[in-house]
């Protein structure tokens, strides 16, 4: 298997992004019991497979991405949620994160947001020019590769075009940013702003949530795209959860019938061995005018974890998120400080991999409820890494698609409205 992911060039900017890149908004609301020794594990195994963009923001993700965690005092009875972490941690976090890799800067690209607050939405130019200082200090970066607005149908469009992107201009010319992006659902918020600003203002949209097997609006976009020499970056390609087999998260907007459908489509991946998240990252990832896939690598459902039971003949030990849905297994081996890893998911293995992590044996064998976030996220890296290669090697697995279109075929496209009346 190619050793590295592709790199695939982003609109005219002369970035080359990695084909998958790493959601770390989700990672910092969660770091209450994680050291920043684990965060920065997690950034470099991704960086050391391939992946070198980092996306973040400063402020709270989603509601899933809600921050909880356990006062460590309370760590072996309580794994009940005590802890709410507010929106920027996860550029601080990533930000240690990235420097412990140690590495020239110019070999990773990150790119944060303006203009959604924890607060709210402010995309007066006031706001956003003080935002990236902000956003710099907490990074511990002289400059972001990419400042995008963030979920501009929250804002008045005409606004963005008149004042806030004019403003990131200047940014621009002061070297605190490289380019500049725009964010949101609707896709015609895209359009409404490309086509009222000078070419070349706007480097890059990201767009979320459609491009995938649900859901692939953003394709009628492209052509128009390219044409502007606008690059793409597509993130949730698992339609953030819906697309994945042990569902989305309660808050997820969707309508009941979608996540039905997707619920359904999972089943039946699942009934043939096969895995509906790793077949909807290899759709959303074969588009190559796409340049990178932005997905989230973990979750309060992912990170949680209950050591169920240990089975010392075959050291093996089986975790169940909270929530109990998706049984985990892992699997280690003598010597005791190199962990062989296997998730199964019940028809078969998905991933078998080596990680050293001793740290984590002495939890195992005190048999302590103990959080293995940080396992799982590596687990979804690897996974997702690894979808990416295979596709390059074995092509899509067409058969599998089509049969997941066609129970998604009465959904497809469908959406959920995002954000304020448009005057
Ligand atoms: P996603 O579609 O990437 O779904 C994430 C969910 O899928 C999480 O619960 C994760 O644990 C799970 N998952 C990931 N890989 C998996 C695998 N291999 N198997 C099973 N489950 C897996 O949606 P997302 O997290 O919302 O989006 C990804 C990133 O994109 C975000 O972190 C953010 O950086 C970016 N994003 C930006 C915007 C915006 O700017 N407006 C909006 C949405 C997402």
């Amino acid at each position: 298997m190619a050793k590295t992911l592709e790199l695939r060039p982003l609109g005219n900017t002369g970035l080359k992004l990695s084909s998958v890149g790493f959601g770390a908004s989700p990672l910092g609301n969660v770091f209450g019991p994680v050291s920043d020794e684990d965060a920065a594990g997690s950034v470099r195994r991704a960086f050391l497979l391939g992946i070198n963009f980092f996306d973040t923001s400063p402020e709270k993700s989603d509601s899933n991405f809600f921050a909880y965690g356990k006062k460590e005092e309370e760590e072996e009875e309580d794994l009940n949620l005590v802890r709410f972490y507010g929106g920027t941690l996860s550029e601080k976090v990533l930000g240690k994160a990235l420097k412990a890799l140690g590495v020239p800067r110019n070999e990773y690209i990150v790119s944060t947001k303006c203009g959604r607050y924890v607060d709210g939405f402010d995309f007066s130019a006031e706001r956003v020019t003080r935002s990236i200082d902000e956003s710099l200090e907490r990074l511990q970066l002289d400059y972001v590769d990419i400042l995008q607005c963030h979920d501009i149908e929250f804002g008045s469009l005409d606004q963005i075009v008149k004042e806030t992107i004019p403003a990131l201009q200047k940014l621009k010319e002061a070297g605190k940013i490289r380019f500049i992006g725009i964010t949101g659902l609707p896709l015609g918020v895209f359009t409404y702003v490309l086509d009222r600003v000078p070419p070349g203002t706007v480097d890059v949209i990201l767009s979320y949530c459609h491009y995938g097997i649900n859901d692939s609006t953003l394709e009628d976009l492209l052509p128009y795209l390219k044409s502007k020499g606008v690059g793409v970056i597509s993130a949730s390609p698992l339609a953030m959860g819906l697309l994945t087999e042990s569902g989305p998260p309660e808050w997820h907007p969707a309508s009941p019938e979608l996540k039905a459908a997707c619920q359904a489509a999972a089943a039946n991946c699942k009934e043939k061995g096969k895995n509906i998240s790793k077949l909807a990252m290899q759709y959303s990832l074969s588009n190559k005018d796409i340049s990178s896939i932005l997905v989230g690598m973990n979750s309060v459902r992912q990170r949680f974890l209950i050591m169920n039971s240990m089975n010392s003949q075959f050291h093996s030990v089986t975790f169940y998120e909270l929530g109990i849905v998706k049984p985990i297994r892992l699997v280690y081996r003598k010597p005791p400080h190199m962990f062989q890893l296997a998730t199964y998911y019940e028809l078969g293995i998905l991933y078998y991999g080596r990680f050293t992590l001793s740290s984590y044996l002495t939890d195992l064998q005190l048999k302590n409820p103990i959080v293995f976030w940080k396992l799982i996220a590596l687990v979804l890296v690897e996974e997702n890494v690894a979808a990416a290669k295979e596709l390059g090697i074995f092509g899509k697995d067409e058969k599998s698609l089509s049969e997941i279109e066609e129970i998604l075929k009465p959904v497809k496209n469908q959406t959920w409205p995002s954000g304020i009346p448009q005057s």
